[in-house]
This record gives C-alpha cells, structure tokens and sequence, in this order.
C-alpha cells in the first residue's frame, strides 16, 4: 500500500497524462468528473454476463459493491484521466490476441496505479474487464482477495458510460478492422 496524498499542484495532471502516454497509452485526456456519464443500467449489463465474469471476481459484480455506492464513490473525485491500448487481431474471431491484449491494458493499468503510488497520489484506478491480476481469482477458488491494495474493477462495474466517455475525451470507442480497444481512468 502506498502513502496517499491530494493532487494539488496546478499541471500536476498534465504530467501524470505525458507519463501515462509514456508507458504505453494511445491516447489520454484529463476530463472532470463531474461531466463523467454514470448509468445504474450497466450493472444489468454485467448481471447478463456476457464476458464470464459476474460472481467470478470479487472485483466484478455482484462482490465489487452496490452500483449507487460505486457511483458514489466515484463521484467524491474531481477529476479523471482517462487512456485507452488499441491491441492489433489477427481478425475478429481473434479470441486470443483479444485476451493478450486485455492482459497488457490491465498491465499499463497496473504501471498507471504504480506511478500514482510512487507520487504519492490519492486515487481510484478502473481498468477494462474486471481485475485480471491472478491468472484465477481468489473468489473462483475461495481464497480471500490475494492483493486487496492493486485488485482494481472496471469502468463498466462503476456504471462509466465508456462509449460516451471516448467521445469526451477526443478517442476514438472502436479503432477499426482487427483491433480491440480498452479504456482505463485514474479518478483524483
Ligand atoms: S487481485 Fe487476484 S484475487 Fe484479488 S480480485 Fe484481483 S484477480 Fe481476484
């Protein structure tokens, strides 16, 4: 666990989005919470469990939480900023290079929550797809959260609307034929 502290200091969040850059984002925007689109309706979307997930994850629904204390909980931050990986496929069928490049998104994820921490950076990091950190997560096997501090949920289990978020955010929700695109924000 890492020493938290407010970020205070006027171009701070402009750093951080060059360094998140660096690490390997596509893109990055800082945008304000406030103008951030929150739907209780996605976690019906979750509930279908279209991605496997749902009840497999303590960091997916139902174990992450109540979507009004998310949302709730989200909204206690000012600002977010907000980076997408674009993964090359072979082609659509690519179920594989999907995984693979899911796996890396939640890796930058995890680099995003290391720089933060090495800063000293109070904030609610959400990645794409559920937590990804265990090759099978604890909840599947009935262990306890193995690494409660860098398990992180996702935008889409915080109720984010992603597709509009993109948009805000000048990127582009789909980047063309054989690619997969994921999102991940840091809210402060
Ligand atoms: S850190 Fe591991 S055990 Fe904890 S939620 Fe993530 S995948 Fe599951």
């Amino acid at each position: 666990m890492c020493s938290l502290n407010d970020i205070s200091q006027a171009g701070e969040p402009e750093m951080l989005k060059e360094e998140i850059l660096r690490l390997g984002a596509r893109a990055a925007a800082v945008i304000s919470v406030e103008s951030i689109s929150f739907d209780t309706a996605f976690r019906g979307m979750c509930a279908s469990n279209a991605c496997g997930n749902y009840g497999k994850s303590y960091m997916c629904p139902p174990d992450v939480g109540e979507i009004d204390d998310l949302i709730r909980e989200a909204k206690t931050y000012s600002r977010a900023i907000v980076y997408q990986t674009v993964g090359l496929l072979a082609d659509s069928y690519d179920f594989e290079g999907m995984m693979e490049a899911g796996q890396l998104h939640n890796e930058l994820a995890q680099n995003v929550r290391a720089l933060f921490c090495e800063k000293g950076r109070k904030a609610l990091h959400l990645g794409a797809g559920g937590c990804r950190l265990c090759p099978v997560c604890g909840k599947k096997t009935g262990e306890p959260c193995r690494f409660p501090y860098r398990a992180m949920s996702s935008l889409e289990a915080y109720g984010i609307n992603v597709s509009k978020l993109a948009a805000q955010c000048g990127m582009h929700y789909i980047n063309g034929e054989n690619t997969v695109t994921y999102f991940g924000a840091a809210l402060f």
